[in-house]
């Protein structure tokens, strides 16, 4: 078993931050955006629970990106690295992609969304995880 804080970084490591509560969920979206933002098939990424996300270094390093119709996107001036989307109305990290997370936590993505988008040259896994043609409904 993990444990509490859940602890990660970008590629270079001037970002670090921690995770001090169970996400509320995390999952794949498959969406365009995402496959764009990240140069891959899709995004996994887990949704935190308001107030338990913890920037322990790098502030200075974060870059936005605000698709205008969807969530602000966050990503290491540095290095690139894809970090998190932000809670368009608080402003709060929201999504951080998992692959960010210091090996060891126990999140396991849950569903896959906008797989009416996911791409031709990856098919969706058989894992048996929910899919959503669109958003995930919250
Ligand atoms: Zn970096
Ligand atoms: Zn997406």
């Amino acid at each position: 078993m993990s444990e509490l804080p859940y602890t990660g970084h970008c590629m270079c490591g001037g970002v670090r931050f921690e995770v001090t509560e169970e996400p509320l969920t995390a999952g794949y979206c498959h969406c365009t955006r995402c496959q764009r933002r990240t140069g891959t098939a899709a995004s996994a990424q887990a949704r935190l629970a308001p107030g338990s996300f913890h920037l322990l270094a790098g502030d200075e390093l974060v870059r936005e990106y605000a698709p205008g119709d969807g969530w602000p996107k966050c990503f290491c001036s540095e290095c690139g690295s894809a970090l998190w989307s932000k809670y368009p109305d608080t402003g709060e990290v929201g999504s951080v992609r998992l692959g960010l997370f210091d090996p060891g936590h126990g999140i396991r993505p849950q569903w896959h969304s906008f797989v009416d988008y996911a791409c031709e040259w990856e098919p969706l896994p058989d894992d048996g995880l929910e899919r959503h043609a669109e958003g995930k409904p919250r």
